[in-house]
C-alpha cells in the first residue's frame, strides 16, 4: 500500500473528486486567500461529512473523518484547518440531537443536501482567555438575546452560511450564566466580517474577523450546555473538545504527511531515513485513530477526552521532530526551488496554537491524573 492510499481512498469513497480537485489546483492557490478549495469542498458534499446518510450526508465515522481531514491536509492544510471548524460545530449538533427531540437533525439534513458552510466562533481574540468563558455583551430581548462582540479568528468566515458563536446566556430558572452556542445566519442585521489574519500561514482558510452589533438571535437558535466556566465538562461539551482534537491533529498530520510523501519520493534519500519519518507519523496517526474509534463507540468521557489531548500533544511533538527532518533530508534544492516546503514546514506546527494549550491543560491535566474531574482551563 503506498502512503496515504487508506486516507485518500476514504476520501475517495466519502467526497467523490475532492481530492484529485485539491491536487489539480495545486499548493499554492489552495493556500491564498480566496482559495477554490472551499468551492471544492462544497461541491463534493463535504459539508454533509458527519451527516448520516438517511439525512443526505456521507455519514462518515469519527475513523474516517479524521481520515478525511488528513488526506485533505496533504493537499491543502488551510482547508483541513477550515473544515475542521466547520465539522466541529456539525458534531456538536449530531450530539445535540442525539439526546434532544429539537430541530437539529433538520438543521442538520439542510446542511447536507444544501451544502451550507458553518463557521465556529469561540475565539475572541484575547490570549489567555478561556473559550470557554466568551465575553461577549449578551442582552435580553423580546423572544431572545441579543449580541455584542467579536469572534476572531474565525475560519470560513468569508464563505460561510452560518456562524456558530459561543455566548454565556442567563439561566432559564434565574440561577446564574450558562455556555450556549448561538446559531446565527451569515448576513444576519448587525453581522460584519472585517480583516484579522495577517499571516500568509493558513491564509487559504479566511480566517479574519466576525463582529456582532445587536444581533439579534432568537430562543430556538439557542443550544443551552449545562455547564457555566470553571465548572466540570458536561457531555456536549466533552464530545465537542473529543471531535475537535481528533479532527484538528488529523488535519496538521495532514501537512506533515506532506513533507513525508515528498521525502519518500526521492530515491536518493536512505531507505532507513525515510522509513524512519513514516513510523514518526503514521504511530502519531494510529494514536488519534484509537481516540476517534472510541469516540465511534459512543465514548463521552473524560477519560477519552484526556486521552485525545494526550494523542494531540504527543502529534504536536512528532511534527516538531518529523518538519525539520524532512526540511534537511529534501535538501537546500528543493527548498529553493518552490514555497512548497518552507510553507508546509511554517502550517504543520500550527496544531499547538489550537485549543486547548498544552501549557494551559498541564495542571488539569495532572489533577485529573490525581483523581479530580477535568476541567478545560
Ligand atoms: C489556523 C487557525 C484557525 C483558527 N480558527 C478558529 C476558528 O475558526 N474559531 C475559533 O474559535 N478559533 C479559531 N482559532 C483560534 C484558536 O481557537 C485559539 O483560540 C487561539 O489560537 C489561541 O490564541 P493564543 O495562543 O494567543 O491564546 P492562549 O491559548 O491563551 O495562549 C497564549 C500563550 O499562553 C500560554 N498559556 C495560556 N494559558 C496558560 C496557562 N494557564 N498556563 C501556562 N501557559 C498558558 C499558551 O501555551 C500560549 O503560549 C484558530 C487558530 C488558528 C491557528
Amino acid at each position: 500500500m503506498r502512503f496515504l492510499e487508506r486516507e485518500r481512498a476514504v476520501l475517495g469513497k466519502l467526497l467523490p473528486g475532492l481530492d484529485e480537485a485539491l491536487a489539480a489546483h495545486g499548493l499554492t492557490a489552495l493556500e491564498r486567500p480566496g482559495s477554490p478549495g472551499i468551492a471544492a469542498f462544497r461541491e463534493a458534499g463535504g459539508p454533509g461529512l458527519l451527516v448520516a446518510a438517511a439525512h443526505g450526508g456521507a455519514g462518515a465515522t469519527a475513523v474516517q473523518a479524521i481520515q478525511v481531514q488528513r488526506a485533505i491536509g496533504a493537499r491543502s492544510p488551510s482547508l483541513a484547518v477550515a473544515t475542521t471548524m466547520h465539522h466541529f460545530s456539525m458534531a456538536g449538533l449530531v450530539v445535540v440531537s442525539e439526546i434532544s427531540n429539537g430541530f437539529e437533525w433538520m438543521l442538520m439534513e439542510g446542511i447536507a443536501r444544501e451544502a451550507k458552510l458553518l463557521a465556529s466562533g469561540f475565539a475572541e481574540g484575547t490570549s489567555g482567555q478561556n473559550i470557554l468563558a466568551p465575553a461577549m455583551r449578551v442582552t435580553p430581548a423580546d423572544g431572545g438575546v441579543r449580541v455584542t462582540g467579536a469572534k476572531r479568528p474565525c475560519s470560513l468566515s468569508a464563505s460561510m452560511d452560518l456562524l456558530t458563536a459561543s455566548i454565556l446566556v442567563p439561566r432559564l430558572d434565574g440561577t446564574g450564566d450558562q455556555l450556549a452556542i448561538a446559531l446565527i445566519p451569515a448576513g444576519s442585521e448587525g453581522m460584519s466580517v472585517s480583516p484579522f489574519w495577517g499571516s500568509f500561514a493558513l491564509a487559504g482558510a479566511e480566517s479574519d474577523q466576525v463582529v456582532l452589533d445587536e444581533v439579534f438571535v432568537p430562543d430556538e437558535l439557542l443550544v443551552r450546555t449545562d455547564s457555566a466556566p470553571g465548572q466540570a465538562l458536561d457531555g456536549i461539551q466533552i464530545a465537542g473538545f473529543l471531535w475537535f482534537e481528533v479532527l484538528m491533529t488529523a488535519s496538521y498530520l495532514g501537512a506533515a504527511s506532506a513533507l513525508v510523501e515528498r521525502v519518500l519520493g526521492q530515491d536518493r534519500i536512505p531507505e532507513l531515513e525515510r522509513v524512519r519519518l513514516v513510523c514518526d507519523v503514521e504511530a502519531a496517526m494510529a494514536a488519534v485513530e484509537t481516540v476517534a474509534a472510541r469516540l465511534d463507540n459512543g465514548a463521552r468521557d473524560s477519560t477519552a477526552l484526556a486521552e485525545s489531548l494526550y494523542a494531540r500533544y504527543a502529534a504536536q511533538d512528532a511534527i516538531a521532530r518529523i518538519v525539520p527532518r524532512a526540511v534537511e533530508l529534501l535538501g537546500g534544492m528543493a527548498y529553493f526551488a518552490a514555497d512548497d516546503v518552507a510553507y508546509l514546514s511554517a502550517c504543520a506546527n500550527g496544531l499547538s496554537l489550537h485549543p486547548p494549550s498544552r501549557s494551559r491543560m498541564a495542571g488539569p491535566l495532572v489533577a485529573q491524573l490525581g483523581g479530580q474531574p477535568l476541567t478545560i482551563a
